[in-house]
């Protein structure tokens, strides 16, 4: 299906054309001062003042998160339609992500709707997301019910390949603790329980339910303890271990299937086990068809074919999942490297402050507005946007 440009398409057309001076401008801001996860105090100021001066309301520190904030413009009514800015950088790095290309686009996107609005009715957020890289802004989002009422949450990455949408497995962070019993290793052997032997046997074990598990399924495990000195039986050792799955659900099934592991390995041992989660869990990417099918529509007027990703193949996880088992999301990815590179990289830091970045954060600008726009102006893309949603949730997908 062709998604023909009218008129208010090619008014966000010139709007972004007259903004992409300062888009980039501000994007080269955020990429020449990175700011790491929960301390991107610069960026946030920058763009919610940009949204502020725009006559967007602007609400700062949401969700109790300090580089957080909630810009809004249009009559509070429905369709709501959110879209996400990430603004953190990496350790060392700097933008090896391309969040300051994600940032300048939702930017561009809104201020180019800004005026269209009045017409659509409806209400626009734009959403600052914190902490995409460490600890997960949109969890907290999420809880404090900022996208509650959202018919549509949309943003773009930058990447390696032209995706209509991302595919990210459902994760969590699990800590593992034995406690066994200290004694002399010649001296006592038989008062001794080996803490460090439980946690080497629940490796050994993993190995074998990694074979076993579904496809999309994946355990990362390092030691963090695993005794002091050899002359001491551990009494105490620790693990922790990335768990990822293809869904949410499916996360749950193997997360029980590592703790029964992890239980038989302490009583193999006759040592006891505890295991606690480390920070929040991230859901699984639920990707709107919907919405993805009018970004990707938009993005081809534009000359960039975003096709589905390769099957078998997942980029890691994102607080992304979060919101899009609550809302119809999207998450497209806008390649700025060829496919044999990678994101979290030096090389993709410096395509993110190129031209490459540049030409991607404008297309992508250009393609959010026009499907925000579609979805306040045509009620049948909010509706199928959540019909198929209600199906993907009947699933469990
Ligand atoms: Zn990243
Ligand atoms: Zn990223």
């Amino acid at each position: 299906m062709d998604t023909p440009s009218t008129l208010p398409h090619q008014h966000i057309s010139t709007r972004i054309d007259a903004l992409s001076r300062r888009l980039w401008e501000i994007s080269l801001e955020l990429h020449g001062r990175p700011e790491l996860s929960h301390h991107e105090r610069r960026a946030a100021s920058l763009l919610s003042g940009e949204l502020a001066a725009a006559g967007f309301d602007v609400e700062r520190g949401t969700a109790g998160l300090p580089t957080s904030f909630v810009a809004r413009a249009g009559s509070g009514d429905a369709p709501r339609v959110a879209l996400i800015l990430e603004y953190d950088a990496l350790p060392e790095l700097g933008h090896a992500c391309g969040h300051n290309l994600i940032a300048a686009a939702g930017l561009g996107a809104a201020l180019a709707l800004r005026d269209l609005l009045p017409a659509t009715g409806g209400t626009l957020l734009v959403v600052g997301s914190p902490a995409e890289e460490d600890g997960g802004g949109k969890i907290a989002q999420v809880e404090a019910g900022v996208f509650d009422g959202v018919d549509a949450a949309l943003m773009f990455h930058p990447g390696v390949h032209n995706w209509s949408w991302a595919p990210l497995t459902a994760l969590t962070d699990l800590r593992v603790t034995f406690h066994g019993r200290a004694a002399h290793p010649t001296g006592n052997p038989e008062d001794g329980v080996d803490a460090l032997h439980a946690l080497i046997r629940l490796f050994t074990t993993l190995d074998e339910l990694g074979e076993n598990a579904p496809s999309g399924s994946h355990i990362q495990g390092i030691v963090t303890e695993g005794g002091k000195v050899t002359n001491v039986i551990p009494d105490h050792a620790e693990g922790r271990f990335c768990l990822r799955a293809l869904t949410t659900g499916a996360l749950a099934e193997l997360e029980s299937r590592f703790t029964r592991c992890a239980t038989e390995a302490a009583r193999t041992v006759g040592a006891r086990v505890t295991i606690s989660r480390e920070g929040d869990a991230y859901g699984h990417f639920r990707s709107n068809p919907v919405l993805a099918g009018v970004f990707t529509r938009h993005l081809a007027r534009l000359g960039i074919t975003a096709t589905e990703p390769d099957p078998g193949v997942f980029l890691g996880s994102s607080d992304i999942g979060n919101v899009s088992t609550r809302v119809p999301t999207i998450h497209p990815f806008v390649r700025i490297l060829p496919p044999d590179h990678s994101d979290h990289t030096p090389e993709f830091a410096t395509a993110a402050g190129d031209e490459r970045g540049r030409a991607a954060m404008l297309a992508a600008a250009e393609a959010l507005a026009c499907t925000a726009y579609d979805a306040f102006d045509d009620p049948a893309v909010t509706r199928g946007a959540w019909n198929v949603f209600e199906e993907q949730r009947t699933v469990g997908r």
